[in-house]
């Protein structure tokens, strides 16, 4: 299981909103099957994996779960017979993984607004759900009033429909446009060097992510229900629901 995956989602926004792939099977290990690229986002970063199936010489198989970064294990039924080279046709459940990116760019978009509307509150913490989603925001103080403040920021952003850009960036030039606690980038170990930078706007948020996001802000459409509560001193978890979420 040493050779690795290539994650075709973090090629490109074409890439990110492509369903069907077709790859080579790379290693077997029981119900795990690593394939030499993938289109499935693997469970990290607080964001669930992609279900979904791939169709193999015997036939269609399920893929109940999704694991690993350098090799992708795809899970699949105990009676699947797939062996080290078939060739295969991934598809993934595309409403589950738009329903993702969707929350996913939520949070970036909420974390950028709260870093800059609330004295440098940093994302201490994250959960995206295809429903419901959170982030964790410290140090922060929010009454009721700075929340509906954080609303119409984040309503108004996408309102204007706001595009993402992603690119390769080094850690010293992304440490002089914005800084290390606004992007983060203070979380990830010093021997990284060039990373992946995905921004919204000139400058609304930017940080390094290997998640899935959507192309513009408009896809997300305005926020939903939201309920924040203290999780200790100076920190808020904020639970958040999109209007029009399909799941
Ligand atoms: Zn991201």
């Amino acid at each position: 299981m040493s050779r690795g995956t290539h994650r075709l989602y973090l090629d490109s926004f074409e890439d990110t909103y492509a369903t069907t792939f077709a790859a080579d099977v790379l290693a077997v290990d029981g119900v795990d099957v690593v394939l030499d690229r993938t289109l499935f986002y693997p469970t990290g970063g607080g964001q669930p994996c992609d279900l979904g199936v791939l169709e193999g010489p015997t036939g269609t198989l399920d893929v109940s779960d999704v694991r690993g970064r350098d090799a992708v294990h795809h899970r699949l039924p105990e009676d699947h017979t797939l062996s080290v080279g078939d060739q295969v046709t991934g598809t993934i459940d595309w409403d589950r993984r738009h329903a993702h990116m969707r929350m996913h760019t939520a949070q970036h978009l909420l974390s950028g607004l709260a870093y800059a509307m609330f004295d440098g509150a940093r994302t201490v913490g994250n959960q995206i759900g295809a429903g419901r989603s959170r982030l964790d925001l410290r140090p922060v103080v929010m009454d009721e009033t700075d929340v509906n403040r954080l609303r119409a920021a984040f309503d108004a952003a996408v309102a204007d429909d706001l595009s993402l850009s992603m690119g390769i960036k080094d850690r010293e030039s992304l440490i002089a446009e914005v800084g290390e606690e606004r992007s983060n980038v203070d979380m990830i170990p010093a021997s990284v060097q060039q990373m992946r930078i995905i921004r919204i706007g000139e400058q609304v948020d930017v940080c390094p992510c290997a998640g899935t996001h959507v192309r513009s802000l408009g896809e997300i459409g305005p926020l939903g229900e939201v309920h924040v509560k203290s999780k200790g001193k100076g920190t808020k978890r904020f639970a958040y629901t999109l209007d029009g979420n399909p799941l």
